[in-house]
């Protein structure tokens, strides 16, 4: 009797079949010849090997998309800040004391924070 599985890291289907030769002639064979092999679920697998990967594959994605958010944020704020662009919004501030587009406070030194009234109004 051979047993074929298939899951990982549980079987999620299972297959039996029987073959016995002799001679290079098959004397018996479960199931027969030509027909189909029976599979059968198994409820270990089908329960549990979605839990065991697709779970951590999502808790890694939700970690890694919001840290590449935040990289990238920082350096294009950055590179904003060095051309006296809003780090908000990136509007061409210049010498302007607040951001006429999002108003966000301009500091001279390059970067942007908020006033201490700022009210978006939202
Ligand atoms: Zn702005």
């Amino acid at each position: 009797m051979e047993v074929f599985r298939v899951g990982v890291p549980f079987t999620t289907i299972e297959a039996r079949m029987r073959r016995h030769t002799a001679g290079g002639e098959v004397i018996l064979a479960e199931p027969g010849i030509g027909e189909k092999a029976s599979a059968h679920w198994r409820v270990e697998g089908v329960l549990f090997n979605p839990l065991l990967i697709a779970v951590p594959i999502w808790i890694v994605v939700g970690f890694i998309g919001p840290t590449l958010n935040k990289w990238d944020r920082g350096i294009k704020h950055r590179a904003w800040a060095k051309r006296w662009m809003c780090t908000g919004c990136g509007y061409d501030v210049q010498e302007l004391p607040i951001c006429p587009e999002c108003g966000l406070k301009n500091i001279p030194t390059g970067s942007c924070e908020k006033p201490e009234n700022f009210d978006r109004g939202l």
